[in-house]
């Protein structure tokens, strides 16, 4: 059974009925069909102390999920460790800083919690072919979740997509098409992903929320796991990459149910972290902008590819979860995200992609310049594996000495 009990355009407030399963508003307005539920009716079966005999991935939430479970397509996704990070933190220092290690996901992305829904709901609504425009993780994601599901799938991605995200896609069975044209500041692959939306009724499922309002509510696990593993006691930072602005507005929408339930009494401040070729987003937020004035970035420009959507559509609702936290957004440069790679990986063992690793270097500068106080906890999302683009890594590698299996020669070669 699912708790969903209404669901409103996030731009008309046009109501539609949980059981058509829509996925756009009717209207043409590109709202968000936003989800309510029906939190006394999930009291009554999710409380902290049942939560210790429910499995650790998403679906431990299942009652603040839109889709049931019996439709679920499970890979382990979600219930990712939450580490300590000692050593970096004194790099930075910073007495409490913990890392969400999102690259533990099945497809090594967070954006597998977004697509286990997306096909959930696609199953419950008996889809077969289901499309995505993507710069590759959210495709990759979609892909595999469609795969175990035997699901077709049609994956438009940039042209610049990383190697591996493809081979990812194509493994999985999807039917990629590489889509040029992201310098003209209007992402190609939407476009393309919405006229077969509309002309052969496939269901789409990209990671931002006024295609698929079912993927939004996956990342907001993140906040449920966050708070469980924090003791239910708080902290004061939350940083994650931002590229579309969902990953965010599911932050905040599960801040927000966790204070529906009772379950928590504050929120962390929200930082959303884009890198400085491709930050409309943090822009706004600097500029105090309306959510409505938003401009997409004419020329996307990063290393961080997961990072280059030019329209951040989800900018309302992550806008709004900044604003209310009390947070901010924050840019860095692509040295500064190749920075945090590297400490990522030199000082916690974690490999990120730059995508990955941009909130660290948000993070990073918030403390140079006082915003974050070093007594304060902060929480880093870490939301792709290095694996992903392994390119940006091998960049910031030393070549490797190539020697004859002789002492002599090895004494020569070791530091
Ligand atoms: C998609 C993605 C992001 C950004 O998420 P948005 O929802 O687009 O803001 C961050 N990191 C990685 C690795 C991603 O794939
Ligand atoms: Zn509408």
């Amino acid at each position: 059974m699912s708790f969903v009990s209404g669901i409103r355009c996030s731009k008309c407030s046009a109501e539609y009925d949980p059981k058509d399963v829509p996925l756009m508003c009717a209207k043409g307005d590109l709202g968000r069909l936003d989800l309510y539920y029906d939190y006394d009716a999930i009291s009554v079966s999710l409380s902290k102390v049942g939560l210790s005999e429910r499995p650790h991935d998403i679906w431990r939430w299942k009652e603040l999920l839109p889709a049931e479970e019996r439709f679920a397509v499970k890979l382990g996704e979600g219930g990712t460790p939450l580490t300590k990070a000692g050593r970096l933190a004194q790099v930075l220092g910073l007495r409490k800083l913990y890392l969400k290690d999102e690259t533990r996901n099945p497809t090594g992305s967070f954006k597998d919690r977004a697509m286990a829904m997306g096909v959930a709901k696609a199953l419950e609504k008996g889809a077969s072919t289901l499309t995505t425009a993507s710069s590759g993780n959210a495709a990759s994601s979609l892909a595999a979740y469609a795969a175990k599901a035997g699901l077709r799938t049609v994956a438009f991605v940039l042209e610049s997509a990383s190697e591996a995200k493809v081979a990812q896609l194509l493994l999985f069975g999807a039917e990629v098409v590489k889509v040029r044209g992201i310098e003209s500041g209007e992402d190609p692959t939407v476009r393309l992903m919405m006229e077969m939306v509309k002309r052969r009724g496939w269901y789409p499922s990209p990671s931002f929320g006024p295609f698929n309002p079912y993927q939004v509510e996956g990342p907001k696990t993140i906040s449920f796991e966050l708070a469980e593993e924090m003791g239910w006691r708080g902290y004061d930072w939350l940083l994650a990459p931002t590229g579309s602005g969902c990953l965010m507005a599911g932050l905040w929408k599960g801040l927000r149910d966790l204070t529906e339930m009772g379950l928590v009494d504050a929120h962390p401040k929200l930082v959303p972290v884009q890198p400085t070729g491709n930050s409309p987003l943090v822009r706004a937020l600097r500029l105090g902008l309306d959510a409505s004035r938003v401009e997409g970035e004419k020329h996307p420009t990063t290393i961080a590819s997961g990072l280059s959507d030019p329209y951040p559509w989800d900018a309302d609702a992550a806008m709004e979860g900044v604003r209310r936290t009390g947070g901010l957004g924050v840019s860095a440069s692509d040295e500064e995200i190749l920075n945090a790679m590297k400490d990522l990986a030199r000082y916690e063992g974690i490999f990120a992609e730059p995508s990955g690793a941009a909130g660290l270097a948000g993070a990073r500068k918030l403390v140079e310049e006082g915003t974050i106080d070093r007594g304060d906890s902060v929480v880093v999302l870490v939301t792709g594996s290095g694996l992903k683009d392994i390119s940006a890594a091998t960049r910031l590698a030393k070549a490797v000495h190539v020697i004859e299996p002789r002492l002599e020669e090895l004494e020569g070669v070791l530091r």
